[in-house]
């Protein structure tokens, strides 16, 4: 897939790290903001809805039967095997996003990360560290739903999601939310500005100011 106007972000992080925080945070301040619009995908899972989650809203609930002819359709940009369950990201939005000059944000695993660099080496991958096993571990706490084994198999699942954190361009470390944030608002705003995406939001600034020269710039 050619690069788009738009950015492909993708966020990694282990459970408890305050990845979703963050997206929302940060869509909910740029959300009539309209030069940075920005989106953040819905996924298809085969987990059940928790408590307070929306069917199109958190995600697209679906059966496992009807993943896998989702799967075979081929309507997934990708998807992988979470901890049992199937996640995957719809291609067509994706792609129709990042055409109308729209950031679009995926809120997916390292094997999805893996996937979606293949297909789009423009996407910027970001992961987002805890800043302490301590903190880590009290912010798993803090959920209130698990007992103490799953809690521990939790840590042992973050463990494993954060050994991925050096196939990612960008390392965010969460330990004060507002400076994050504005890190996080940072590596967007620069991507923004890359002259491979300048060249296609300008188009006619730069025959304006350039003439035919403008197309000849390398
Ligand atoms: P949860 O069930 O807690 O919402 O998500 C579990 C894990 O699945 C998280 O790491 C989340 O980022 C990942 N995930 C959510 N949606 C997708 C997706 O569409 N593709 C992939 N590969 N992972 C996803």
């Amino acid at each position: 897939m050619a690069a788009q106007l738009g950015n492909l972000f993708i966020l990694a992080a282990p459970s408890g790290a305050g990845k979703s925080s963050l997206i929302k945070a940060l869509l909910e301040k740029h959300q009539s903001a309209d030069h940075y619009p920005m989106q953040v995908s819905v996924s298809h899972t085969t987990r059940a809805p928790r408590p307070g989650e929306e069917d199109g809203v958190h995600y697209h609930f679906v059966s496992r039967d009807q993943f896998e002819k989702l799967i075979e359709q081929g309507v997934f940009f990708e998807w992988a095997e979470v901890f049992g369950n199937y996640y995957g990201t719809s291609r067509v939005t994706i792609e129709q996003t990042l055409h109308l000059g729209i950031d679009v944000f995926l809120d997916i695993d390292w094997q999805g990360a893996r996937q979606v660099k293949k297909l789009l080496p423009d996407a910027q991958g970001i992961f987002i560290l805890p800043p302490s096993t301590q903190v880590l571990k009290e912010r798993l706490n803090k959920r209130g739903q698990d007992s103490e084994e799953v809690i521990a198999a939790r840590m042992l699942e973050a463990v494993s999601e954060m050994s991925h954190y050096a196939e990612f361009d960008f390392v965010l470390v969460n330990d004060d939310f507002a400076t994050a944030l504005a890190d996080l608002e940072a590596i967007v705003r620069g991507q923004r500005q890359r002259t491979v995406k300048q060249k296609m939001r300008y188009p006619d600034l730069l025959r304006d100011l350039l003439g035919d020269q403008s197309t000849d710039a390398a």
